[in-house]
């Protein structure tokens, strides 16, 4: 078997993170989350970190090298038949044909790019309210999915806080940036076969059928 991907593809809010802790409760497979492991670099004070914070903060996307390194580090350090998905990640063409490449000589296969669709005004909504845990990076929402407890993690007891992208003038960037810089990539991976929509703007509990049935038909 060799390595075999997925991934998930959406604006901003779309619920890419939600979406990854269900597959990933469902079976075997490695979450690579570029956001996450970029907030765990800030966090370490890597060189990689310090770099890419500005560019966070702003809510521009980090330079592609950095990030396509990041990644592939990540994929040749794993089993050879693992599975991965990709939550985040590609996000620009060039990102998308360098994992083209990479996939290419290592004969792994991209299964299929879920696109989880949402409307702007959800994606705002949705952003303005979350929350994530320090600790365990759990996601909440003040309405949606408010926690058990105001500001704190029903999983672990953290601390919850909202991330500085998530201010309402970072969002405009960023939902700005998805469609020039990201949503290129629909009729790329469309032309060559491999996405499927799903409508994300339901309730998870709707939503988590369509994605499911899509992972299973193209036997990822
Ligand atoms: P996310 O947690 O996926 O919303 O990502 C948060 C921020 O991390 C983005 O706004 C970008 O600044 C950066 N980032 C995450 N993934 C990528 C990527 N694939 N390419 C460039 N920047 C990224």
């Amino acid at each position: 078997m060799a390595v075999r991907a997925m991934v998930l593809l959406g604006a901003p809010g779309a619920g890419k993170g939600t979406m990854a802790e269900v597959v990933k409760a469902a079976m075997p497979v490695t979450h690579i989350a570029t956001g996450d492991m970029l907030r765990d670099e800030i966090r370490a004070a890597s060189a990689l970190g310090q770099e890419a914070d500005g560019y966070m903060r702003q809510g521009r996307l980090v330079p592609d090298d950095l990030i396509v390194r990041m990644v592939m580090r990540r994929v040749d350090q794993g089993a050879p038949d693992a599975r991965y998905m990709f939550d985040g990640f590609p996000r620009t063409r060039p990102q998308a044909d360098l994992l083209d490449r990479h996939f290419q000589e290592r004969g792994a296969q991209l299964a299929l790019v879920v696109l989880l669709e949402v409307t702007r005004d959800i994606c705002l909504d949705r952003l303005t309210g979350r929350r994530v845990c320090r600790k365990c990076g759990a996601n909440f929402h003040v309405r949606n999915i408010p926690p058990l407890v105001a500001g704190v993690c029903d999983q672990c007891g953290g601390e919850l806080y909202q991330r500085p992208d998530d201010m309402p003038e970072t969002i405009e960037r960023r939902l700005e940036v998805f469609k020039e810089q990201t949503a290129g990539l629909i009729d790329y991976y469309s032309d060559k076969g491999l996405l499927v929509r799903v409508d994300s703007s339901r309730h998870r509990d709707e939503t988590v059928p369509d994605l499911m049935q899509a992972i299973a038909d193209r036997h990822f």
